[in-house]
Formats: structure tokens, sequence, C-alpha cells
């Protein structure tokens, strides 16, 4: 089977889908692997180091017209679209549930779609799941990031000249994200307290050494995929009022509370901001769903009376190196699992639970029924 890697279009995405590392596992599974010239470049990698590692160099018309399978990161455009086979396998993040006429298009063009979103969190699925891989970054960065803003530093700090206290962090919404901002926080030196809508997150809470906020809004809990269930407007409210007490004795707030395949909860208001102290810094880290924070605004950083709102996308491609790997071993995951090794081909079997979960449209349909 020939394996396409284009390079990514949009200038700002500063990763790479597939590593040299993952072109070489690939070809040991007896893939054929080509990928676009200068795909690499963003990372200081040559296309030699794609060819040392077998891959082939080509154009990228030429490479989607071969391929029975193409990786990438972000989500086709409509031009590539129309460059791809019909049956070929596309394996990207496809953003679902905000691009139906995307989905629709995929459908029609007879290509098998697989969203990376959608990989089920499943033990077995863990090797692949890149939501996983880079929230996991993307904490570390927000943490690295808040802390180059404050003027002042995370540890405590006992010396001649006097003692620093150490600073206050709150992270609210504790999922991959949450977890290690709180742990980068912690290494850091900071004193740490989050929140989370899951009780479940509160042990590990405290097992990192942070301090768990308790607020009783009542019924919450879980979904069966482990994602928070929406919160009503007054439990929201009642959120809100407890928060924003945290808010205002933190320096540095960081936000990453997500419903899945929904806009993100309103979480910090434009009043709970102003009861922040100058200098403290607000890291949104749900600014490109929506955002948790009033006033956030996504790329830039907005000053409200001192404080800092950070709304920065792509948080993990700011560790573009990492971030490449992490993805690239999750696409390169994915392959292997499903490969079938004799025949040296993708074994495409639909009735398997993590492709039923994440291959979205198949043989001129949409395949997955939350997205019919
Ligand atoms: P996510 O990005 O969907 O959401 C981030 C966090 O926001 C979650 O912890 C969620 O509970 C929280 N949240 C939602 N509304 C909130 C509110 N109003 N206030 C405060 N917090 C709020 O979450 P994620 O990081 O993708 O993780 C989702 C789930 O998947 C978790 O249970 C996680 O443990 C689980 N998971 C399982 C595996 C696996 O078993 N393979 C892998 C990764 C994640």
């Amino acid at each position: 089977m020939r394996i396409f890697v284009p390079s990514e279009t949009d200038r700002s995405e500063t990763r790479v889908p597939v590593a040299p590392a993952t072109v070489a596992k690939l070809l040991k599974l007896g893939a054929q692997v080509s990928v676009q010239s200068q795909l690499g470049k963003t990372l200081h990698l040559s296309d030699d180091d794609y060819r040392k590692a077998g891959a082939e160099v080509v154009e990228r018309a030429n490479g989607f017209a071969a391929a029975d399978i193409v990786l990438r990161l972000r989500k086709p455009a409509r031009e590539d679209i129309a460059l791809l086979r019909k049956d070929c396998i596309h394996i990207s993040y496809l953003d679902p549930f905000n691009e139906p006429q995307l989905v629709r298009a995929l459908a029609a063009a007879g290509v098998t779609a697989v969203s990376m979103e959608m990989i089920p969190r499943s033990t077995i699925a863990q090797k692949m799941d890149a939501l996983s891989s880079q929230a996991n970054l993307a904490g570390y960065n927000a943490v690295t990031l808040a802390a180059t803003h404050l003027d002042k530093i995370f540890p405590m700090m006992t010396t001649p000249s006097g003692t620093i206290p150490p600073a206050k962090v709150f992270v609210i919404g504790v999922g991959v994200a949450g977890l290690q901002a709180i742990a980068t926080a912690k290494r850091l030196g900071a004193a740490v307290e989050a929140f989370d809508t899951r009780p479940v997150v509160e042990e590990q809470v405290k097992s990192l050494g942070a301090r768990f906020v308790k607020v009783d809004l009542g019924e919450t809990g879980q979904t069966a995929q482990g994602y928070a269930k929406e919160l009503t407007p007054e439990q929201l409210d009642k959120q809100r009022e407890a928060m924003a007490k945290h808010c205002a004795q933190s320096d540095v707030v960081i936000t990453t509370a997500q419903i899945f395949g929904k806009r993100a909860p309103r979480i910090v208001t434009a009043a709970m901001v102003e009861q922040m102290k100058p200098g403290s810094i607000v890291v949104d880290m749900a600014v490109e769903s929506g955002g948790n924070v009033e006033g956030s605004k996504l790329d830039e950083t907005v000053d409200v009376n001192g404080v800092k709102i950070l709304g920065v996308g792509n948080l993990a491609g700011r560790t573009a190196r990492a971030a490449s790997e992490m993805y690239s071993n999750n696409l390169g995951a994915f392959v292997d699992h499903f490969w079938d090794k004799e025949n040296k081909t993708f074994r495409l079997d639909l009735t398997n639970d993590i492709l039923k979960g994440c291959v979205i449209t198949h043989g001129g349909e949409i395949l997955n029924p939350q997205f019919k």
C-alpha cells in the first residue's frame, strides 16, 4: 500500500505529522511511503532526512493521486479532497462536530475518513490517542507561557535578599491538559489548586500534591467515555460564584474546561477578571473552542486593568518537535494496529470498536451515527 504524507498548508502550523522514525516503522510493515518535498521544514528536517529513513520525496499532487493512505495533521482543504483517490483512507484531525460540509464532501468523494479526535479513549487505543498526546504538551506549554509573562517567580525563594512566596496557580478543568498543567506548575514550585466537575478527579489532583477545590454543584458526573457532562445554567452560576474567590487570590489561572463535541463552558466572567490582582495571568486553553474566559481572543493578549488574558491557539505546537514526535507515534501506532502483516494491507474492519468510533465516512456514506 502507498502511504503519502503532505505538508501542512496552514502557515501557523509548526508541527509535522510524520517524523522520519515513523517512516522507517511504516516501511518495516511493508508499506511504501512518500512525503511531500519540504515536509519537515519547520523542524529543520531535510528531504534527505526522510530519504534516509526510506521515503520517496514527491510533489503534492502526485503524492495524493497515488495514495492508498494519507497521513496528516490538520483537516483537508476542499482542493485536497478533489485530489484523493476514491477509497483512499485519509487519517487526520477532522473537527467533525463543526465541519458538517467537510464530512459530506469526504463522503461524496468516496474517501474513508478517519478522525483522530474520535479515537475512543480506551486503554487499547492509548498509543494512538492524539488528543491526549497534544493536550499533555499544551498543558505543559500553558504553564511555561504563564511563567514567562508573570512578573513573579513560581517557586518560593529564601535568600539573604528576602523571602519570596510561591506563586499561586489555579487550574480549572483537570483532564489530560489540566493534570499536566498541575504537574508542571508543581515542578516549578508553585502552590497549586484545581477544580473539575468530575468528582473522580479529586484523587488525581491530590496525588500531584495540589489542593482540590470542593464545590457542591449537585449531580455532575461523566459520560461512559470519561467526558464531563454539561452543567445546567444554574450549576454554572454556582460554579462561577465559587471560582471567583479563587481566581481573585491567584497569580495564574489556567482554564482547560471542555465539553466533548460542544462549545466550551464560559466559566470566568469579565467581573471575575476585574476582581483579580493586576499583574495576574489568565491562560484560556479553551480559546479555540469558544473560550472559558469572557474577553479572551485567539492568538491575542488582552489586558484588563493589568490582568493579562492569553488566548493562545495550538499550544502543543509551541514545542513542535515533541508534539510532532508524539503525533507521529500516534499515527504510526494506528496504522500498525490495523496492519495485516501477511498481505501488507490496512485491515479496515468496520466492526472493530476503535474504527467504529473514528471512521467517519466510508463507501460514499457518512458512517458514524453521530454525524449522519
Ligand atoms: P476534555 O478536554 O474534554 O475536558 C477537559 C476537562 O474539563 C475535563 O476534565 C472535564 O471534566 C473538565 N470540565 C468540563 N466542564 C467543566 C467545568 N464547567 N468546570 C471545570 N471543569 C470542567 O478532557 P480530556 O482531557 O480529553 O479527558 C477526557 C476524559 O478522558 C477524562 O476522563 C480522561 O481521564 C479520559 N482519558 C482516558 C484515556 C484512556 O483511558 N485511554 C486517555 C485520555 C483521557
